[in-house]
């Protein structure tokens, strides 16, 4: 074998494996991306499985309240693609209650400019209104978020906020319905 057909061949494989060294990258940078805010996932943190809510419904019945889309973040744990919600841009004044149930979750107050797609806020309109759980998918351990009077999937809440409580709760808008102050 001569070097005029041993090179390309090499320089073939090289060329192959840094291919696929980029794609890995970037699809490393993707799902990052993608779960860094609230995680795609249709399965319940397990700390999630056998909660009781003050409202408890049927698969079937959330989801003909629900609809798919909303269906699919609030009650398997999805999340709504960054930048798609209504809320990530949202500065108008008044209370996010749950889309679910309609609880009072957070205040407009309390919301800060985030850039990353998804509406965040640094604390919960009262210390009733939002129950944690533990999420361990993806390989990472964070804070689901969700109502507390019906258990509805909101987002993820992070120790990376603003003053005064140092939180960011990384909300999906479709969790949220908007009511405007009077
Ligand atoms: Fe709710």
């Amino acid at each position: 074998m001569n070097t005029r057909t041993v090179e390309p061949t090499r320089f073939a494989a090289i060329q192959g494996a840094s291919w696929t060294i980029g794609s890995l990258i970037l699809f490393s940078v993707v799902f990052l991306t993608a779960a860094g805010c609230s995680g795609e996932t249709d399965a319940k943190p397990a700390g999630m499985q056998d909660k009781k809510f003050p409202v408890m419904k049927s698969a079937q019945e959330w989801k003909e309240i629900l609809g798919e889309d909303r269906y699919r973040v609030m009650r398997l744990h999805g999340t709504e693609r960054a930048f798609s919600g209504e809320y990530h841009d949202y500065k108008k004044k008044g209370i996010y209650v749950c889309a679910a149930c309609g609880k009072e979750l957070f205040s407009s107050s309390t919301k800060y400019d985030s850039g990353t797609g998804w509406p965040r806020f640094y604390e919960p309109i009262d210390d009733e209104s939002v129950g944690e759980s533990r999420d361990e998918s993806y390989g990472m351990v964070r804070t689901e978020v969700h109502c507390a009077r019906c258990g509805g999937h909101l987002g993820h809440v992070f120790p990376d906020g603003p003053e005064p409580t140092g939180l960011r709760y990384c909300i999906n808008s479709i969790s949220l319905m908007f009511e405007p102050a009077r």
